[in-house]
């Protein structure tokens, strides 16, 4: 090895501004060069919104790029009826675990937080593995685990259940599938996305190959990004090269983690375990193969398959009052931003949330929220 440590930390340096600045240059001139205005592209991941806000880094993108969110939130994508199902789960006695950021989802009735209220037990657990240990526990009571997050989140869910569980647990999956969602919002009307950034995490497990049918068919480019400011900015100088050439084209802009063919292991337990299956994401649209579900193989630890409940009265709720002014779905598609909705910061905020949307901490109004979201900068030029 010949780098010194000075060197190694010199190539760790993902939040150098100078480098930062060099890059928002470089993204100035890409765009100029395009010569067409606005530009607009995608990001499907929560993370990297929370990478733009938190470091401000809209604050050097030129005026006419447009950096859209999309569905990159798997808990505010988490459909009602899903919701509705662990309620009734809880309100019939059953022990509910599940991540905090679930815990104030709405449902078209109510949230877990509501059944808490109401009598119903629900534990707020940091992995799964928790969860199993709450069943290990608490032999005399069914623990369900309700489980949300994209395809990475999913493989753990799939790891933990073939590693064996005990007889009184069972899952709930709201889980999600990322690459039908891209499908179905580059056909959507309103969007004029002209490339998107793809997320390193879930990429790390699936790899850059699952974007190349995505990228011939709708004839744009994808790059798969990290979430370092460095990362987040490179990927788009990248992605603003691809458009300006018209190569529609799948570029891997976070190799330290993410190989073309991904995580050979974590796939195989993945689709050991789950299916993609067609359903709702919320406010969005029915997405085919979008949801992940247990296969049969695995109905005895399917929370759907273990109890025959009737969920279905719960589902004909319409949401009411406020709720029906929530734009969440329009921003989860790219045709809206926070700032849009006339609730943001008023009466749907992060300790009483109307939308999904400002529940999780990787939602759109929840980062726009804690950091904001597009600067304004008539007043510094
Ligand atoms: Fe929905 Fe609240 Fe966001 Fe408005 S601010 S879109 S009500 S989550």
């Amino acid at each position: 090895m010949t780098d010194t440590i000075g060197e190694q930390l010199e190539q760790l340096k993902f939040r150098d501004p100078a480098r930062a600045r060099a890059l928002a240059e470089a993204l100035a001139r890409e765009v100029k060069s395009i010569g067409r205005a606005p530009v607009s592209v995608m990001h499907v991941c929560g993370s990297h919104e929370q990478a733009i806000a938190r470091f401000g880094l809209r604050a050097l993108f030129p005026r006419d790029l447009h950096v859209i969110m999309g569905p990159g939130c798997p808990v505010c994508v988490t459909d009602m009826p899903e919701v509705d199902e662990a309620v009734a789960l809880a309100m019939a006695g059953h022990r509910i675990a599940t991540y905090g950021d679930m815990m104030k989802v709405p449902g078209s009735v109510k949230s877990l937080a509501d059944a808490q209220g109401e009598g119903g037990t629900i534990d707020v657990v940091y992995g799964m593995r928790q969860a199993v240990d709450l069943a290990t526990a608490h032999p005399d009571q069914e623990v369900v685990f309700f489980a949300s997050g994209f395809e990475t989140t999913a493989v753990t869910t799939a790891a933990v259940l073939m590693s064996g569980v005990p007889k009184n647990f069972s899952v709930l999956s709201a889980h999600k599938y990322i690459p039908p969602a891209m499908e179905i919002v580059a056909q959507m009307p309103d969007t004029r996305i002209e490339g998107f950034l793809a997320a390193g995490h879930a990429a790390a497990i699936t790899g850059a190959v699952v974007f190349e049918p995505f990228v011939k068919k709708h004839k744009v480019p994808v790059v798969v990004a990290g979430f370092e400011p460095l990362d987040v900015l490179a990927a788009l100088v990248k992605l603003l090269e691809l458009v300006k050439d018209g190569r529609a084209e799948v570029a891997n802009m976070y190799p330290r983690v993410v190989t073309h063919q991904g995580n050979k292991h974590a796939q195989e337990k993945l689709w050991t375990v789950f299916k993609p299956v067609g359903g709702r994401w919320r406010g969005i649209a029915d997405i085919p193969d979008g949801n992940l579900r247990l296969r049969d193989e695995w109905a005895h630890v399917d929370a759907r398959k273990r109890f025959r409940i009737d969920f279905s009265q719960l589902w004909d709720h319409a949401p009411s009052g406020l709720a029906q002014r929530c734009i969440c779905g329009d921003i989860m598609a790219g045709v809206r931003q926070p700032s849009d909705c006339e609730l943001f910061g008023k009466e749907c905020l992060p300790e009483s949330p109307v939308g999904a949307c400002m529940v999780s901490s990787e939602g759109s109004c929840r980062i726009w929220h804690t950091y904001g979201g597009v600067p304004d900068l008539r007043e510094v030029g």
